[in-house]
């Protein structure tokens, strides 16, 4: 396996006016291509800063991030193509991720028309040919482009942010929270759905949850945040049949099924 991310002594402190936030303390991480990995741990941990990090749409106060060997860490932004286009991320609210005033058909290719990512992309790529193909891919019909974010559910939505992440085809699918604002009668399809994509389209997954079901059904590898550190990390079964800390004993606990 290749390595797609590397982090190093990452570390992100928010000073948030006198008040010091040590968000993230020396993780060192690396997720190799085609895994699934799920980051958890309670609200406040970190997980958001990990990620965002790792995609660089935050800078670290300290510690380094490599993408595909390349550093990341300290790169202006317009030399941050090969990132922008190879990792996309869907985020937790599907009501303000979304433009209001944009028709989906122009949502969903929004990606495409960065000019980092579309110096990433081969020339001709066909933006209506690209829209159908994703809009396919998460199970909305093409007629639903003229149509705007507000005449859908919250399950559709978040269909229509899978579909742009989808759009550029990149490597990596970054979720924070996917389905924690969903219905939860609709979670299921929504996971069931990026499961499949994952497969079909051999993407590398890292899926951020407070909630260790999403998880379970998601990925192959689990890292355990608690206040900005990795607690513990390893293959998903060994997290969840030996775990090697008490917090995360209480975290499994606090999932029915878990709770022997
Ligand atoms: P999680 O995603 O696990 O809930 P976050 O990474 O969002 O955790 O936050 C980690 C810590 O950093 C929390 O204490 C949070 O309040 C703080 N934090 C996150 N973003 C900011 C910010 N922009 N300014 C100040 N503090 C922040
Ligand atoms: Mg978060």
């Amino acid at each position: 396996m290749t390595e797609l991310f590397r982090a190093e002594g990452l570390t992100r402190v928010y000073t948030d006016g006198r008040r010091r936030v040590d968000a993230l303390t020396d993780v060192a991480l690396t997720v190799d291509t085609g895994q699934r990995l799920g980051i958890v741990g309670e609200s406040g941990s970190g997980k958001s800063t990990l990620v965002r990090l790792l995609a660089a749409l935050d800078r670290p106060t300290a510690g380094r991030v490599w993408f595909q060997g390349t550093e990341v860490t300290g790169r202006p932004e317009r030399e941050l193509g090969f990132l922008r286009a190879a990792v996309q991320l869907v985020f937790q609210d599907p009501w303000s991720s979304l433009t209001p005033r944009m028709r989906v058909g122009d949502i969903i290719p929004e990606p495409l028309r960065s000019r980092l990512v579309r110096r990433q992309l081969p020339a001709d790529v066909d933006h209506r040919a690209r829209l159908a193909e994703v809009m396919a891919d998460v199970d909305l019909p093409l007629e639903y482009a003229d149509r705007f974010p507000h005449e859908f559910s919250g399950g559709q939505r978040q269909r229509i942010a899978i579909a742009r992440a989808l759009a550029p085809r990149p490597e990596v699918l970054i979720a924070d929270e996917p389905v924690s604002a969903l219905d939860v009668s609709v979670r299921a399809q929504v996971m069931n759905l990026l499961n499949d994509l994952v497969a079909s389209h051999g993407l590398t997954l890292i899926v951020v949850s407070h909630d260790l079901m999403v998880v379970r059904h998601l990925c192959d590898r689990i890292a355990v945040m608690q206040a900005g550190r990795i607690v513990e990390q390893g293959p998903a079964e060994q997290v969840y049949e030996a775990p090697r800390t008490d917090y995360t004993r209480t975290l499994l606990a606090a999932v029915p099924r878990f709770s022997a």
